[in-house]
């Protein structure tokens, strides 16, 4: 495992850093192209890459790490399909990802990180606090692997598993260009969503790379005073700093914000709360997702009910912001992200 840590992740290089690396070991740099693309399969060792000869895969084998997951625990949706995976990576730490069947596509929700340090008081992923960073290739593993398991390609890609991808900011980058390139599996930008509970610094930096891929802003409260309770990340930026960012943003992008917003019983889902939020996102280009909060045993917090989630919307509404109520995926398996990592790592405690 230590000569592991040795080693560069080849899943983490670009086809330009491939051909260099190439280069240096003496080796032809058209190879990168053929090696570029068994990396972008499920490929589990260099041996498998058979249009390689016997010396290259074992120079590779010998300079670079190719990291497979392996799947630790799988959950099946009897109800719509649903696959939630645990893997376990090299070095033992684990990660989930969701497969979540839409009429638009197969979806996959990925992990950027184990655990999160944002310390949301709703969220089970945050209890344990952040482990380390995935590196590109590890987030790009959960696609390939989750791929190959179903036997169906992926279409979309949402970053709203466990982690702050904002937090991951160059890994996160990084796998955003590798998971769209050519030569790879192509997933076109504009099919993927990143959602971050706000760091606005970074919000601003992304914006300049003007990427084509949704930005989801987890909001969850229009108003200082119930975000900062439930959100930790709202005292070092708080709501107006953070549409600040979200200006800039679209200014940047052209590309509409989507905005989620927990509904939590007599925290979030207050009448004067669908009013503040309205006038928050008043004349700017703006999409409203309403999520039933989905309880988790540490917190006291519960979801709202289905009337009161229903006149939030219609308020929206009423004031020109369009607004969905997000359906619940899986509801018999462990739905919430974060949820099956932390049974399974309660197991193993006991
Ligand atoms: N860290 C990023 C992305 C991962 S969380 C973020 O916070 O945006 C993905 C989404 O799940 C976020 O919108 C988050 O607020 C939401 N979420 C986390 N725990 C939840 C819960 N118990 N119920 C409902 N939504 C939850
Ligand atoms: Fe981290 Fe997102 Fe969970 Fe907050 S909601 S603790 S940012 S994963």
């Amino acid at each position: 495992m230590s000569e592991n840590k040795l080693k560069t992740e080849i899943k983490c290089l670009s086809i330009e850093e491939l051909k260099v690396a190439l280069q240096e070991m003496g080796e032809k740099p058209f190879r990168a192209g053929q090696i570029f693309q068994w990396l972008h399969t499920p490929v589990t060792s260099f041996d498998e890459m058979t249009n390689l000869s016997k010396p290259l895969r074992a120079k590779l084998e010998e300079r670079f790490l190719l990291t497979v997951p392996v799947c630790a625990r799988k959950q099946i949706s009897q109800v719509d399909g649903t696959r939630k995976y645990l893997w376990q990576l090299h070095d033992g730490d684990c990660v989930e990802s969701v497969l979540m069947k839409y009429e638009h596509g197969n979806t996959v929700c990925v992990s950027t990180q184990v655990g999160c340090r944002m310390g949301c008081k709703f969220c089970a992923s945050g209890l344990f606090g952040l482990k380390r960073h995935l590196s590109a290739g590890e987030i790009l593993d959960e696609v390939l692997f989750i791929q190959k398991d179903c036997g169906e390609p992926v279409h979309n890609i949402v970053l709203m598993g466990t982690g702050e991808p904002l937090d991951n900011y160059d890994n996160v980058l990084k796998f955003l260009h590798l998971v769209s390139c050519a030569g790879g599996i192509q997933i076109g930008q504009r099919h993927i969503s990143l959602s971050t509970s706000g760091l606005a610094d970074k919000i601003e930096l992304l914006a300049q790379e003007k990427l084509q891929i949704t930005l989801s802003i987890s909001l969850h409260a229009p108003d200082d005073e119930s975000r900062s309770s439930i959100m930790p990340v709202d005292k070092r930026y708080p709501v107006a700093r953070l549409m600040q960012a979200c200006n800039h943003y679209f200014d940047t992008t052209g590309r509409r914000i989507s905005y989620e917003y927990m509904m939590a019983r007599g925290k979030t889902d207050r009448p004067w709360q669908a009013e503040r939020l309205a006038a928050l996102l008043r004349g700017r280009p703006a999409h409203v997702n309403l999520i039933p909060l989905n309880p988790v045993k540490e917190s006291p917090l519960q979801p709202s009910s289905r009337e009161t989630v229903r006149k939030f919307q219609q308020i929206l509404e009423r004031n020109g912001i369009t607004a969905t109520v997000r359906r619940k995926l899986g509801p018999d398996i462990d739905a919430a992200c974060g949820q099956l990592r932390r049974r399974t790592l309660e197991e193993g405690e006991r």
